[in-house]
């Protein structure tokens, strides 16, 4: 393939641009944030959870707690009962007091078991209760965090897609100055090897940094200036300077 040197020059700034393309795109990928954003999402996730588990259990206490307070309730009304039967003088005979008398006592005590009962159930219900405050102050902390990450994410995309558009500008100005089959072969090698051309600087090609033999170092002086070159080290485009040692 032949081109003009200067043609050929213009691959080492399409070269340089391409490098800063693929640091910004390679900064993107590697944001700090990218994995603060997934292990926060993650614990937000599963504290989530957490707190509708124990909202549940929390629902499921007091549920319990009104239930146990009716039976109490429904024990003491009909002691209560029984108290006011008593007082009213209507029960005389003997053995009817003696069983109401010993109805109010096993009430009474039927009805301390149950206080019993709702006070147990109202700790387990203050734990659980607890418990999702806690959960809901971490799960919203960890919220809080993962937005903060999520911002200076965006932040950081906001100022890589400013500067790629800027050098993706560039970019386009330096390839229109690049003839068009010279342009697909430096696109072609930057595919496969990721840089597609490379300076010859003092002997040595910039691109795999191998110094080259005599014998090649000949055969490039030896060849006219618009031939485009290839490193046989490296099979990228090897571009020749003033600063090339020839
Ligand atoms: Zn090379």
């Amino acid at each position: 393939m032949k081109a003009a040197p200067e043609a050929q020059k213009r691959l080492l700034d399409l070269a340089e641009l391409d490098s800063v393309i693929d640091r910004l795109a390679h900064r993107r990928r590697t944001l700090p944030e990218l994995a603060v954003i997934d292990e926060r999402s993650k614990l937000h996730a599963r504290l989530a959870t957490q707190v509708i588990e124990a909202e549940t259990e929390s629902g499921d206490l007091a549920r319990e707690q009104s239930k146990a307070e009716s039976d109490v309730e429904a024990v003491r009304t009909r002691a209560d009962r029984d108290q006011k039967r008593l007082d009213s003088g209507a029960v005389t005979s003997p053995r009817d007091l003696a069983s109401l008398q010993s109805e109010i006592v096993s009430l009474h005590k039927r009805q301390g078991d149950l206080e019993e009962v709702v006070l147990e159930i109202m700790e387990r219900r203050e734990a659980a209760d607890t418990k999702v405050t806690d959960l809901v102050t971490k799960r919203d902390e960890v919220r809080a965090e993962l937005s903060a990450a999520e911002d200076r994410r965006d932040a950081a995309f906001g100022e890589i897609e400013k500067e790629s558009a800027e050098v993706q500008g560039r970019r386009t100005g330096v390839a229109g100055e690049i003839p068009a089959d010279l342009l697909k072969l430096y696109e072609k090698l930057r595919e496969q090897y990721g840089v597609g051309a490379a300076m010859l600087h003092g002997g040595r090609c910039q691109g795999c940094k191998v110094a080259l033999s005599i014998a090649e170092m000949n055969r490039i002086k030896a060849a006219p200036h618009d031939e485009v070159l290839r490193c046989e080290e490296c099979r990228r485009i090897l571009v020749r300077t003033a600063e090339s040692g020839l």
